[in-house]
């Protein structure tokens, strides 16, 4: 539990699957903060265009997806067995299905369309109003939280990233190559490093955690030192 009296928010962003969820999860679980996966609600949504025809044959029809929000409703709830909050869409449970290779090479198309960013930002900011949260994306420290107290910005190399992410799916029994899903996380960074709003990009005052040749446990030690030199100094 923290020792602090006055909560934080915690920025923390990055390249894909660098991490940055299970790394920002544990945060959550050792200060008492609300954990908040941002990357989930822009998965949420394309999962929904997907399954209302707003996406065909890997085609994003903007238009549609932006009508489609009006009738999205995106909520969290916590799982004791996971501890940490699933995500639900219009009531429906989302979680299994929002990770899946089908979702991953259309969520940044989705991510990039203007009014999407909108909502899920102001849906973001009101999530975070209370601080005590570790909320981890793209822009959180830039676009969504830019006073953050605590910014993280997380990388590590590709090839780290692409093991990572085939290790995780094939345990869960999906059929995809190393080759699919190297391809799917290097077509993602360049999306989200270059759509015109809110790109991915580094605060200038994020400290950087390059975690490649890290473990948890590794990256909790550094955290920590860095947190209790941040809210105690
Ligand atoms: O974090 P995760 O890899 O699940 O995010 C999926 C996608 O959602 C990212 O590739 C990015 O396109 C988008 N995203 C975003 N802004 C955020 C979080 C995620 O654009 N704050």
């Amino acid at each position: 539990m923290s020792d602090t009296k006055h909560k934080i928010i915690i920025a923390v962003d990055g390249f894909s699957s660098c991490g940055k969820s299970t790394f920002a999860k544990a945060i959550a679980a050792r200060l008492g903060y609300i954990f908040i996966d941002t990357g989930a609600m822009y998965r949420a949504v394309t999962l929904h265009a997907l399954e209302h025809g707003a996406i065909r044959s890997g085609m994003v029809d903007e238009e549609a997806v932006v009508k489609l929000l009006d009738r999205i409703s995106i909520t969290f709830r916590f799982n004791p067995e996971r501890g940490a909050s699933d995500i639900y869409v219009n009531g429906d449970l989302a979680e299994g299905k929002i990770r899946t290779i089908e979702v991953s090479n259309c969520v940044s198309r989705v991510s990039a369309i203007p009014e999407v960013r909108r909502r899920l930002v102001a849906l973001q900011q009101e999530m975070g109003r209370r601080r005590g949260v570790v909320m981890d994306g793209r822009d959180i420290g830039t676009v969504v939280f830019p006073d953050a107290e605590l910014k993280l910005f997380m990388t590590a190399d590709p090839a780290v990233r692409a093991q990572r992410r085939y290790k995780e799916l094939t345990a869960k029994g999906d059929q995809v190559t190393l080759e699919e899903i190297e391809r799917n996380i290097r077509e993602r960074d360049k999306i989200d490093m270059t759509r015109a709003v809110s790109p991915l990009r580094q605060a200038d005052d994020a400290v950087v955690l390059d975690n490649s040749h890290m473990s948890v446990d590794e990256q909790m030690a550094w955290f920590m030192d860095l947190y209790h030199r941040r809210t105690q100094g």
